[in-house]
């Protein structure tokens, strides 16, 4: 009999499935040629559920977490345009509204390869980067960005702190749904943070999750699954407290939610009042907002699932675009296999000549695409999906379309 999980915020048991997509292996684990041979890939249950009490919707803690950064990190921030120009208008923004200068220090967590910190580098702002990947973290320094070896939490909130690196400004882009341990993350920004200072969290929104039914962002990496509701709880229980959120378009609908400590006197915005009415609205504070969830994503692979099957009785020649996290949890979830997709174009240098995890299609150079030639060009990571049409605009030439997949399969029209 297997014991039910806690929540890893509140302690309550947890007694109420959000989405259970089964054993799936890890999808940032990309194979090489002799990996797959030996045939040795494992699976892990991905079960993700709701907590009754404080409402945080996470996955089932079925992973050792170094098995997790063991994996052969093949992500670098700076290798999609678009997060990069994300990024620098991220920096000249903060650096206006809170007068950043040569006397401040911005602190970012889970920094990768410095992507963000060398924008206020280049502004003549002091940064320190915090990143828990060695080989990340050598070419943040290798960019002229003080970066820091570490995982982040209240340890290493107060050791940073005690030394004297208190920051003004604390940015944690994408990481807070990647801690297994919410609470103990959030209280290291509470050591590091000047009492006047303010902190800037980006995490996708599960309001959007659900109503995009966007469930290939849920992935072993991912722990939880982030409301303004379940994350506000998670800071006041902490010490801290948002004022302010913007909406990005980043991710499919991201929140950049402002904090700073309790006591300090920023006003709560409108834009805050009413996020917080939305999500009441939405019913994410009762089990109401979470049940239904899963048969409509069982709706969206039986319509992939249906797509695939005509193209090829239709003798199309079907490959993929984007070899991402979120796009493996949806091809393995759909049982898609190189039977249906004849290959995945990547222009990351480190995927190329691997297979992707659990489907086994080859990962290949978007230049492969001019020899392959496919009828039709699934976009994975729909997020990005202006800038890979822009990219591969070529495949019209010889008749190529694009598809996307979710929340419904369909082709690109224009
Ligand atoms: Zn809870």
């Amino acid at each position: 009999m297997t014991s039910i999980p806690l929540c890893r915020f509140c302690k309550t048991p947890l007694t109420h499935t959000f989405l259970d997509l089964g054993a799936q292996p890890l999808a940032n684990s990309y194979l090489t040629a002799e990996q797959l041979a030996a045939g040795t890939e494992r699976a892990y249950p991905l079960h993700v559920r709701v907590c009754h009490e404080c409402f945080l919707v996470q996955a089932d803690d079925a992973v050792p977490a170094d098995h997790i950064f063991d994996a052969d990190y093949a992500y670098f921030s700076s290798y999609s345009t678009s997060w990069v120009a994300h990024a620098k208008r991220y920096a000249a923004a903060m650096a206006e509204r809170f007068n950043l200068g040569p006397e401040s220090l911005v602190v970012e967590v889970a920094s990768n390869d410095g992507y963000l910190l060398k924008h206020f580098v280049e502004m003549d702002i002091p940064v320190l980067g915090v990143e828990p990947t060695a080989n990340t973290a050598r070419a943040a320094v290798d960019a002229g960005v003080r970066t820091e070896v570490a995982f982040f939490g209240e340890a290493t909130g107060r050791r940073l702190a005690a030394r004297g690196d208190r920051a003004d400004l604390m940015a944690a882009n994408n990481v807070l749904a990647h801690v297994p341990d919410i609470g103990d993350f959030v209280a290291g920004f509470r050591e590091v943070l000047k009492d006047e200072g303010v902190l800037t969290f980006e995490f996708p929104h599960l309001l959007n999750l659900i109503e995009k039914v966007q469930f290939d962002t849920i992935y072993h990496e991912h722990y939880s699954y982030l409301s303004l509701l379940a994350v506000e709880r998670v800071l006041r229980s902490r010490g801290l407290r948002p004022f302010d959120v913007e909406r990005l378009s980043t991710h499919g609908g991201s929140l950049r939610l402002f904090c700073c400590h309790m006591g300090v006197g920023h006003e709560e915005t409108e834009a805050l009042v009413a996020l917080r009415a939305e999500e009441h609205a939405a019913q994410l504070d009762s089990l109401d907002g979470y049940v239904g969830f899963a048969p409509r994503v069982a709706a969206v692979r039986d319509s992939f699932r249906a797509f695939l099957a005509a193209e090829k009785a239709a003798g199309r020649k079907i490959c993929a675009y984007g070899a991402a996290a979120k796009g493996n949890t949806f091809l393995n979830y759909c049982g898609a296999t190189t039977d249906d997709i004849a290959a995945v174009f990547d222009a990351s240098l480190a995927k190329q000549g691997r297979y992707l995890p659990g489907s086994h299609l080859p990962i290949l150079s978007p230049a492969a695409a001019d020899e392959l030639k496919p009828d039709d060009l699934i976009i994975l990571p729909w997020n990005l999906k202006d800038e890979i049409m822009g990219q591969m605009a070529r495949i019209r030439d010889w008749g190529g379309r694009f598809v996307t997949a979710s929340p419904e399969t369909r082709v690109v029209e224009g």
